[in-house]
């Protein structure tokens, strides 16, 4: 049995996410989610420790699920951790090429590590934290997308209440 990592930005926790650590955690013996350290390329509304504060409330019931975060390169944060295996997300043939090149090139970097891709319900494949933060600006109801206590945050940020 594997420990795996789940990198990614997670601005913030969405129930795509959640729902790909629900299949992992059955899959490996420990899942670590790893929170991107502020990433100047993408615009972000959270800060990592806010990221990593709603990631822990949505996996507070699992054992063998935590979160952490990193900076640098990816496989340098596996080594460091002895974690084996990178899960990402697939939701539409739009993810593949971009997630493919990223697969490779780690596998480049460190051939002992693999990357498996994880299929979430097909009810999130069109879910993305963009999309969920546009809409909670805009004040629409995301209750679907995102645990209530995510909702809550997104509100609070916006000035919805
Ligand atoms: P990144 O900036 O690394 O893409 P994200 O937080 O957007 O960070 O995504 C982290 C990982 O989760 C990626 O592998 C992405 O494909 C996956 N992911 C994001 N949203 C969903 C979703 N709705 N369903 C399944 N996987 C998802």
């Amino acid at each position: 049995m594997k420990k795996a990592i789940y990198p990614g930005s997670f601005d913030p926790v969405t129930n795509g996410h959640i729902d790909i650590i629900e299949r992992s955690k059955s899959l490996f013996k420990e899942v670590v989610v790893l929170v991107v350290k502020d990433n100047p390329s993408k615009e972000l509304l959270f800060s990592t420790e806010e990221k990593i504060e709603m990631i822990k409330e949505s996996i507070k019931h699992y054992s063998n699920v935590s979160v952490d975060s990193f900076e640098g390169l990816l496989v340098e944060k596996a080594k460091t951790i002895k974690a084996d295996v990178i899960i990402r997300g697939l939701r539409a043939i739009s993810d593949f090429e971009y997630e493919f090149q990223i697969a490779l090139m780690n596998r480049r970097l460190s051939s002992k590590i693999n990357t498996v891709f994880m299929m979430p319900n097909e009810k999130y494949t069109y879910l993305n934290s963009s999309i969920v933060k546009e809409v909670a600006r805009l004040g629409g109801d995301i209750s679907a997308f995102v645990p209530k206590h995510v909702e809550e945050k997104l509100k609070e940020k916006f000035k919805l209440k």
